[in-house]
């Protein structure tokens, strides 16, 4: 018997190999953990290994399965067939009733291609985010509609998301708006550091060195910027950099395509601190602290919205266009120049600051993890007498999407 539930369990595994997946995943699997009738097994890949124990860390999650699959320089095949064949064995040791994959890693593909061949079904966290474009984010796009195509349930974050899978002919009744788990991940991780500042405190030594600055928070790790790209972000940085007002956070991706680069093109600027990546409450506090944010992550383009910080993201497309239809991120590309005349407008112009320094959450309302927990409780506890209101009638225009209990008496849970 577990959380007072005496019927027959059902397996859920979790797999999940990245920073982003862990971040985004750890409130889900808190959310499973404590729902009656599901055992929560997690197996990670650790396709990111030194990133993902950062996370792993935080959350106090142990995975009960660890394939510690990351070789350097694997090539993505070799990755993703070594990733189908643990996967596979993984999934043939848990025998789950359910795999929950997230996003759009090699991790999330191959595991949703695994359970497909055992014909186990996958819930998909973060589906239907689609640029329209193959090759940006590049393989991205692709491993997300692999997913698509094999997933029983698809958990969009916002409305965008869910009207892109029903316009791939997705099944409606297997489509869910909750909102992005990231937000539940932020606001966990922010009221751990209310209740314990020192979990962020080293921070501090860098905001006393820029005290007087205006602090520009830099990520960049994105495949299709490596080379040309990734030259132009840097020459753009070390150019921003130059004004005396400035200062510029820097926590650089361990991949050396983006090391190697910054290290040769900024070298030792004063105004530029060129840190390792940050555990996730330093740069939760970061984005805190910072005038406004540069990047190309999916992740800190749904999360700098939540803080009212502007984001300027270097990339031509993008899956997450809710920012930018917001009036809080804009897409400049990686053009070393019009990424400095964008960053310099935001920095000289008071009104263009105020129209993108809104705090706006389009991503989700924090309580992305405890629907997926009502919804998969609701499709496999046979006795759930539970109505899950997706999303507070108050916070959309449109009427909510109600699921209906079967044959019981039906009870509101408003999250
Ligand atoms: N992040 C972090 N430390 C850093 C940089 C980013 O914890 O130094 C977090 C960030 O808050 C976001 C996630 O990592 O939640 C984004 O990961 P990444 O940019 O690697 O991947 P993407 O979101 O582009 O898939």
């Amino acid at each position: 018997m577990v959380n007072g539930y005496s019927g027959s369990m059902i397996t859920i595994l979790l797999v999940f190999g990245t920073r982003p997946e862990a971040i985004k995943l750890f409130p889900v699997v808190r959310a499973l953990a404590a729902t009656p009738g599901f055992r929560v097994r997690t197996c990670v890949t650790a396709q990111h290994r030194g990133l993902l124990d950062q996370v792993l860390d935080l959350a106090d999650l142990v995975p009960d399965i660890d394939l510690d699959l990351m070789e350097p320089g694997q090539s993505l095949d070799r990755l993703t067939a070594r990733l189908l064949a643990g996967l596979g064995e993984a999934i043939d040791v848990e025998r789950p009733d359910l795999v929950v994959v997230h996003g759009d890693t090699a991790t999330a593909m191959a595991g949703a291609l695994a359970a497909y061949y055992r014909r186990v079904p996958v819930a998909h966290v973060e589906a239907g985010l689609r640029s329209g474009d193959i090759l940006h984010p590049w393989p991205e796009e692709v491993n997300r509609r692999i997913v698509a195509a094999i997933a029983a349930h698809h958990f969009a974050p916002t409305e965008t998301a869910a009207a892109a899978l029903l316009a791939e002919t997705i099944d409606p009744a297997t489509v869910h708006v909750t909102g992005n788990t990231v937000i539940d991940a932020l606001r966990w991780t922010e009221a751990r550091i209310a209740a314990d500042p020192s979990l962020a405190a080293g921070l501090d030594e860098i905001a006393a060195r820029f005290a007087r600055k205006r602090l520009l928070l830099v990520t960049t790790h994105r495949r299709e910027n490596f080379g040309g790209g990734m030259e132009a972000i840097a020459r753009a940085i070390g150019r921003i950099a130059d004004r005396p007002d400035v200062a510029v956070l820097f926590p650089v991706h361990p991949n050396p395509a983006v090391g190697t680069v910054m290290e040769a093109v900024l070298g030792d600027r004063a105004n530029v601190a060129r840190v390792a990546p940050l555990d996730y409450p330093h740069f939760v506090r970061a984005l805190g602290l910072c005038t406004l944010v540069l990047t190309d992550s999916g992740g800190v383009q749904e999360e700098a919205p939540a803080f009212g910080k502007p984001v300027l993201v270097m990339r031509e497309t993008t899956e997450r266009p809710e920012g930018v239809a917001a009036g809080t991120a804009r897409l400049v590309g990686t053009d070393e120049g019009r990424i400095v005349a964008e960053v310099t407008r935001l920095l000289d112009d008071d009104t263009a600051y105020a129209a993108m320094a809104r705090a706006h959450n389009p991503f989700g309302d924090g309580q992305a993890a405890t629907r997926i927990a009502a919804l998969l409780r609701h499709a496999y506890v046979r006795d759930d007498p539970v109505v899950v209101e997706l999303i507070d009638p108050a916070a959309r225009a449109a009427p909510p999407s109600i699921v209906v209990a079967r044959d019981c008496a039906p009870q509101l849970v408003r999250l």
